[in-house]
């Protein structure tokens, strides 16, 4: 029996692998997180019963306790809550499945505590990388990707020798606004920005592949899970989203990972690995495709790439910053107070009023992402 964690058990990714859970009787859930979901939450404490359910707020945690009080569940609420889950001594694999910067502590948490890692939440990587890898290689700690570009790459690198990798190719759909220029994008609207043409995501992640700032913290990702430097990550359009990525090799040889665009696989691969475990679902069917397609990222329109590239550049504390500046921005365009090109302008403000910390601690991190929701907050006093 393996005995998993879930932090953002009621998101999409966290559903997603609930579903896994139900279909391999060997993986036991024995804690779930969540923001505020409480209905949510009750349904799978009553499915799953786990030792332990955490919601981020008292009142979510206070409602939720009351729900299952006939139940064995033990309820928690806010980081105390998150970190007391990272450490259990039941949990041997936690799936980081949160949204945002929230997910740092307990992943460093669990990391110290030797438990493996199943890493959807890729803020974390981008703000705290160079404090979260060399972690888990001194606690001998796996980091097992369940972004489906990362999972690709890793399963590309999988039996390979990982000093001949001259290129990780990291694929993007390009989302909805493909194609169109600057000048089209002044009116788009939050139903736009949230129909992505192959996936289906939570909210905030969707609207960061319209922006492409969804590529940009991949790129960061990548940087820091596969070691690699950022000259050699190219991102690739590939509208079809049936090649999930491609690692090149010093021999001009290209691995790939391809599949239909489902984000069960890349959990179950990383719930598994380096098992891969029968999953039912549609197959890629060759014949039906008419062509599999490569474009340039258009980065003078979609600027959330070339301001991640220049985040790697700065270095210390600015990925922060514009994960952080990212995360408000979206928010606010989500709320319809800012429009959508202003996601752009905000990240980019908040980056040139930065001044960066090199080899930043988590305290620092957490007051650059600070200071960045000021300047915004400074920026647009009236919200
Ligand atoms: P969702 O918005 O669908 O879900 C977020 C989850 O986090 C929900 O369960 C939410 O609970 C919970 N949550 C939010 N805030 C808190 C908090 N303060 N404390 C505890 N739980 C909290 O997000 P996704 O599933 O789409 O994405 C999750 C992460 O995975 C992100 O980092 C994203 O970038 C990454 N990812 C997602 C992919 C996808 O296909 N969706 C693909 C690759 C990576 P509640 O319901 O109560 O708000």
């Amino acid at each position: 029996m393996k005995k998993i964690g879930i932090l953002g058990s009621t998101g999409s990714i966290g559903t997603q692998t609930l579903e896994i859970v139900r279909n391999n009787k060997d993986l036991q859930v024995v804690a779930l997180a969540a923001g505020q979901s409480v209905e949510r939450m009750e349904e799978q404490v009553r499915e799953f019963a786990p030792f332990l359910a955490v919601m981020w707020t008292k009142e979510a945690a206070d409602a939720l306790r009351i729900k299952v009080a006939d139940t064995k569940t033990k309820v928690l609420c806010g980081m105390e809550g998150l970190l007391e889950i990272a450490v259990m001594t039941e949990l041997e694999v936690l799936v980081t499945a949160i949204v945002g910067m929230i997910g740092i502590k307990p992943t460093i948490a669990a990391i110290q505590a030797g438990k493996t890692i199943a890493l959807a939440n890729k803020e974390t990587l981008v703000t705290a990388g160079h404090i979260i890898m060399p972690l888990a290689a001194q606690k001998n700690v796996s980091i097992l990707p369940v972004d489906s570009e990362h999972s690709a790459i890793f399963q590309s690198m999988h039996g390979e020798n990982t000093q001949r990798v001259s290129k990780i190719l990291l694929t993007a759909s390009g989302g909805p606004f493909r194609g169109k220029k600057r000048e089209e994008l002044g009116q788009i609207t939050v139903e736009d920005a949230l129909r992505h043409p192959n996936w289906s995501m939570g909210r905030k992640i969707t609207v960061d592949s319209s922006t492409l700032v969804n590529k940009g913290l991949e790129v960061i990702e990548a940087k820091w899970l596969f070691q690699t430097e950022p000259e050699k990550i190219q991102v690739v359009v590939h509208p079809q989203s049936i090649i999930h990525s491609m690692v090149e090799y010093a021999d001009g040889g290209i691995m790939a990972q391809l599949g239909m665009p489902d984000m069960k696989l890349p959990i179950q691969y990383a719930l598994f690995y380096p098992d891969r475990r029968p999953m039912e679902g549609k197959r890629v069917d060759f014949f039906a495709l008419s062509a599999l397609t490569f474009e340039k990222p258009d980065t003078d329109t979609f600027k959330g790439l070339s301001m991640a590239y220049d985040a790697i550049k700065a270095g210390g504390s600015m990925p922060t910053v514009y994960n952080a500046a990212n995360e408000k921005a979206v928010s606010l365009f989500l709320e319809r107070k800012i429009r959508f090109l202003e996601i752009y302008d905000l990240i980019e403000g908040a980056m040139a009023h930065h001044k960066v910390v090199a080899d930043p601690s988590v305290e620092e991190i957490l007051d650059a992402e600070a200071a960045a929701y000021e300047y915004i907050e400074s920026r647009y006093p009236h919200f």
